[in-house]
């Protein structure tokens, strides 16, 4: 018996998706710098160089010997931490193995054909997969200019321009990735006055956990005011637990309500769960890290800068670096070398790589390989 075509047996919006795309086989390239006996630079991922809270770490020891159970159905003691910090109530918590699951959830929840999704020019490369595989149209509105300060980041004037009567959600990040551009809060509120309460705002807060700038604050206490805002926040970045995929959502305890039905029961795991509840209360780590986020990247601009490269100022933990011209030869070389950006070609951004900021060592040995590949 032949295999049937699966792709045309996949519903329609499947059947023309991409998967997402990780960027580089890490598990193959640190197989061949063991090998070879050399150091492997990962800043491909955005993953944090100064590692998560050892009170998190110590967590997961600790919980051990409980892994033969089922996690907490409900993750209680997570969002019990999350709502006291937060100031939130724990009906407005949904919990996600990652955020990514999450805003794959809310496209399958709340779009579907016949319905449109909005977002940004170079933002994140997960809502266009949501809305495709929810089988909603994408809208995608312009980015600001290449030389405007805030270069290609979200236009909120755009962006509503975009929005229609079957528009279910709009997907902005704040700070943005690839691009590290941000927004204020006085434009998020503006911009929010705008939608319809029909059309459900998502807010990926996913790098909050770095910004410094004081015109950027979370969206958070807006929820209140807002009843169709969505705040989408991760572990996996500023708490450095992206091997343990946890992220959540706070957002209207009605919208929640609904996104439980279809959350699978134990989609967040036990040592992702006690982790995290223990990160959040390490504030002394948290602010170490974006402190010497907040150096390094200066510094990292700075260097990158001098080099005459075009880099826009940046709210995360990596940096969007134009080269001027294809930036696959440049990247090749770079990884050849041991050094691992992100290319950014499926951004539609051929001669960008984005680059995380990574611990002192990292940084270093990054701009000396740069120099040897510019030169
Ligand atoms: C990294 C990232 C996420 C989420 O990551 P998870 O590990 O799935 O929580 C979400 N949004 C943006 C913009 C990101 O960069």
């Amino acid at each position: 018996m032949s295999a049937p075509n699966f792709n045309a047996l996949a519903q329609s919006g499947i059947q023309r998706l991409r998967a997402y795309d990780p960027g580089h086989d890490l598990v193959a390239l640190r197989r061949e710098a063991e090998a070879s006996r050399r150091v492997l630079v990962e800043l491909g991922s955005n993953e944090n160089s100064h590692g998560p809270s050892p009170r998190a770490r110590q967590a997961v020891l600790d919980c051990l010997h409980e892994i033969y159970r089922y996690p907490d159905p409900l993750g209680g003691d997570l969002k019990l931490a999350l709502a006291s910090y937060h100031g939130l109530d724990t009906a407005q918590i949904l919990l996600g193995n990652g955020s990514h699951e999450l805003l794959m959830m809310l496209a399958q929840v709340f779009a579907g054909p016949g319905t449109e999704i909005v977002a940004s020019q170079y933002g994140f490369a997960v809502y266009a997969l949501a809305a495709q595989a929810a089988g909603a149209q994408l809208r995608i509105a312009p980015a600001l200019p290449v030389d405007h300060a805030m270069s290609r980041g979200h236009d909120l004037d755009a962006v509503r321009r975009e929005v229609a009567y079957r528009t279910r959600l709009v997907f902005l990040a704040n700070p943005n990735n690839p691009t590290g551009t941000w927004f204020s809060n006085e434009a998020l509120i503006g911009f929010l006055s705008e939608i319809p309460a029909s059309t459900i705002v998502v807010l990926d807060e996913a790098y909050h956990e770095y910004v410094t700038d004081p015109a950027l604050p979370s969206a958070l206490p807006l929820l209140e005011r807002f009843p169709n805002l969505v705040v989408a926040r991760t572990f996996s970045k500023g708490y450095g637990l992206a091997g343990l995929r946890v992220g959540f959502i706070a957002a209207h305890p009605e919208l929640v309500a609904v996104m439980e039905r279809v959350r699978e029961s134990f989609n967040v795991n036990l040592p992702a769960l006690a982790a995290a509840r223990v990160a959040l209360y390490d504030q002394d780590h948290l602010d170490r890290v974006r402190e010497q986020n907040t150096l390094l990247r200066s510094e990292l601009l700075a260097q990158l800068r001098k080099r005459g490269l075009s880099v826009p100022d940046s709210q995360t933990n990596f940096l969007l670096v134009d080269f001027g011209r294809p930036a696959i030869p440049i990247e090749s070389a770079m990884v050849q070398r041991g050094v691992v950006p992100r290319p950014m070609s499926g951004y539609g951004l051929p001669t960008c790589l984005r680059i995380t900021v990574g611990n002192r060592d990292e940084n270093r040995r990054l701009l000396q390989v740069l120099d040897e590949v510019l030169a």
